[in-house]
């Protein structure tokens, strides 16, 4: 059934081609708006800073790291950087990580996933004060959101809520179905749909029939971390399709947990990858970070 103006899968319907759902795009909006607020900041002596911590050489990580520097660079933060060797100590991390919530310059912290082998990373994580955590993985930054609360959401499904909006996918009523339920993406990202009145369904390893599933769902969030794992005679024709996942083949090559082609076929709107999910992330983390930098400012209440 085509998509029409008043179904749940929401506006302008696709003729057996799914509109490309430009992450990238979206992101040098967001951050050319957020460059803005931060002059006006700059200019009231609040300079928004980010620390970002990378402990070891793990190659991706090195990428992440490199991509949010330069991200808070251009849009006038100013940044904090952290390399740690690979055989720094639990006791040393979180010294630094103390460091960083005593320091007034710095509003946001960042620790860069995964940690080496020796370092407990949830210990790591709690040790980052909650009003500094722009990652928004601190369990009182999760649990605020799951109440309704939210201070800081976590990047990624913050970034995918406004892929949605792009969109213009009518959440309220609509059956929302997440594949995934980590910490980092998949529940954060259930308890926003939820916020935004959507039927919430979320997936796993476990789940029996997840073909069957995922066929129900006018909207659908891929974060498995399974190369295009999920088959485009899977999607409801009409559905807004976005891929977390980021996944590299032995040719180099990056797809997504979506069989993008063939999903592309029947969704009425669907992100690419890259350029999708990726980009939305480092512009989320951006504008926890200027949050933040208000609330010092006085602009914002704290708490
Ligand atoms: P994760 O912690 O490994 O979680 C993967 C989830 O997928 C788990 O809940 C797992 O179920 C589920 N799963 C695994 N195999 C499955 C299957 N066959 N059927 C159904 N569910 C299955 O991964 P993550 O950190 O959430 O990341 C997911 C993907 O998103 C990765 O490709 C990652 O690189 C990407 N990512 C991208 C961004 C970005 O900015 N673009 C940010 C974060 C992550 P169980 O819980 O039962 O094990």
């Amino acid at each position: 059934m085509p998509a029409t103006p008043d179904s749940p899968h929401g506006k302008t319907p696709a003729a057996g081609t799914a509109t490309l759902i430009d992450g990238k795009a979206l992101a040098a909006r967001i951050r050319a708006g957020l460059a803005t607020d931060a002059g006006r900041l700059i200019a009231k002596g609040v300079t928004p800073g980010l620390a970002v911590v990378l402990v070891g050489e793990d190659p991706a990580s090195q990428v992440y790291v490199r991509n949010k520097t330069k991200a808070c660079q251009e849009a006038g933060f100013r940044t904090f950087d952290h390399h740690l060797p690979a055989s720094t100590s639990e006791a040393q991390l979180l010294s630094l990580v103390n460091e960083l919530n005593d320091n007034p310059e710095v509003d946001g912290i960042l620790v860069q996933l995964p940690l080496p082998p020796g370092i407990d990373a949830r210990r790591v994580l709690l040790a980052v004060d909650p009003a500094k955590d722009v990652d928004g993985f601190h369990p009182e930054n999760l649990g605020r959101l799951l109440l309704g609360q939210p201070r800081f959401i976590a990047c990624t499904p913050f970034g995918v809520m406004k892929l949605l909006e792009e969109a213009g996918a009518q959440l309220a009523g609509a059956n929302a179905v997440i594949v995934g339920r980590s910490n980092i993406v998949g529940k954060p990202m259930a308890a926003l749909l939820i916020a935004a009145d959507a039927t919430v369904t979320v997936c796993h390893s476990k789940t029996r029939d997840l073909p069957a599933v995922v066929r129900r769902a006018d909207v659908v969030v891929a974060a498995v971390g399974r190369p295009e794992m999920i088959k485009g005679d899977w999607i409801s024709p009409g559905a807004v399709v976005i891929d977390v996942g980021m996944n590299r083949l032995p040719s180099g090559k990056l797809v997504g947990d979506v069989d993008f082609a063939a999903a592309a076929t029947r969704a009425r709107a669907i992100t690419p990858v890259p350029g999708g999910v990726g980009p939305m992330t480092i512009a989320m983390l951006l504008a926890n970070t200027l949050t933040a930098a208000r609330v010092r400012a006085g602009e914002i209440p704290k708490g």
